[in-house]
């Protein structure tokens, strides 16, 4: 193996890989890719919604705001140059307390600053875009949609290597030392050392371990899962169906997958270390908020897959994205706590990457 490179990405997941092919379209270094497993986005790039999302509900100055609205145009952009499948089906916010039609309006007011496109429509509108639709009143969002995140992946990673971007799987990061022209980053499970001018780690769950070996302000981290129920009491639904968001997510919503298949999730609840064993304990909790949100009277679900959120710890503050290079480490660029709108905002991150790099 070749032991010294102008770039190292670390993780590819959808992130990772997304840096990976703007790098290797706009410079002339050279670029290797290590991810820990056997191939791409095993972690949270393929164990969430898929959900192109329109990126309104965060303040309008935050990176979520910012990276998701121009994501959520560059992933259809993408979509459509690589005939790769999505669907542009719409989202539906639904109301049906007098409470939850004020955080409408709350949500409006907030899509308009963002410049994302939203309405609040009647019962009776709603009901023309999904039939099983259950609202007094609901927001509907048009350029929400759903994506086939591994065709994205596989693209991305296609055409790094076109490139020649070298990118090694069961590679796994251990070590990373400063040295004077850069940093040195030994492995796990191989012998070799590589050096290089530039780290961009894209770790995702791991990520702040990484960057912690050499901060002395350490990043602290907290990881919150979530399920997904499947049903096949029903099929086809026209579009995605949430519930007003809360403060840690955007609530159980019905998932819909380009195969027609209708799922609900993710729940959201606090675990300390990464495992993804289903756990079916949530099923009651499923069964009821899917069926506030749908008129079918949905009995049969069966739990499905999880994932894992990487949230940087609250603080009482907002949960934004963290990304940047290191005050004190030139060159040593940390994304950390990427949880959703992450797969959205990916094309648009990996453009704020490269823009930081440019800078120096
Ligand atoms: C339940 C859930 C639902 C979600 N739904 C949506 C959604 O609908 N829409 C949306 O926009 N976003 C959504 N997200 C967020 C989105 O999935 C993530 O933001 C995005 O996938 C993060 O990608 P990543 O590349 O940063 O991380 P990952 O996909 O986790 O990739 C990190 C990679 O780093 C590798 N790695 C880690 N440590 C090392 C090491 N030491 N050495 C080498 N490699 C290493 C890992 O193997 C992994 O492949 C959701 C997330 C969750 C959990």
């Amino acid at each position: 193996m070749k032991n010294n490179f102008q770039y190292i990405v670390v993780g590819a997941g959808i992130v990772g890989l997304a840096i990976s092919e703007i790098l290797s379209r706009k410079s002339n270094g050279n670029i290797l890719v290590i991810d820990k497993e056997k191939k791409f986005g095993l972690h949270t790039s393929s164990r969430n919604s898929e959900v192109v999302h329109s990126g309104f509900y965060y303040p309008k100055d935050s990176l979520k705001s910012k990276l998701c609205v121009k994501g959520n145009k560059m992933m259809y952009e993408f979509c459509d140059k690589y005939n790769i499948p999505y669907k542009k089906c719409g989202k539906l916010i639904v109301a049906n307390t007098k409470e939850e039609i004020s955080v409408l309006d709350d949500i409006l007011l907030s899509s308009y600053k963002n410049g994302v496109e939203a309405q609040i429509i009647s019962k009776k509108d709603s009901l023309k875009i999904e039939p099983n639709v259950r609202c007094k009143k609901s927001l509907w969002v048009p350029s929400t949609g759903i994506v086939d995140s591994h065709l994205v992946m596989s693209k991305l990673e296609n055409l790094s290597l076109s490139r020649d971007v070298s990118i090694l799987y069961n590679l796994e990061l251990d070590s990373i030392q400063k040295i004077d022209s850069g940093y040195s980053i030994d492995f796990v499970n191989d012998d070799s050392i590589i050096t290089t001018d530039c780290i961009i780690n894209c770790a995702g769950l791991w990520a702040h371990e990484i960057a912690n070996q050499l901060l002395e302000n350490k990043y602290e981290v907290e990881y919150y899962k979530g399920d997904y129920f499947k049903t096949s009491d029903i099929k086809n639904i026209n579009s995605l169906i949430y519930p007003v968001p809360n403060n840690l997510s955007l609530g159980i919503h019905v998932v819909i997958n380009l195969n027609g298949e209708v799922l609900f999730g993710p729940n959201v609840y606090k675990i300390d270390s990464v495992s993804y064993q289903n756990d079916s304990r949530y099923k009651e909790t499923f069964l009821k908020e899917a069926n506030k949100l749908l008129v079918n009277n949905i009995k049969d679900i069966y739990i499905d897959y999880s994932g894992i959120r990487p949230k940087i710890k609250y603080d009482g503050r907002l949960n934004d994205f963290i990304i940047k290079e290191e005050k004190t480490l030139k060159n040593f660029y940390n994304l950390i706590g990427i949880d959703s709108p992450g797969l959205t905002s990916s094309l648009a991150i990996a453009e704020y990457v490269y823009g930081l790099i440019q800078i120096d």
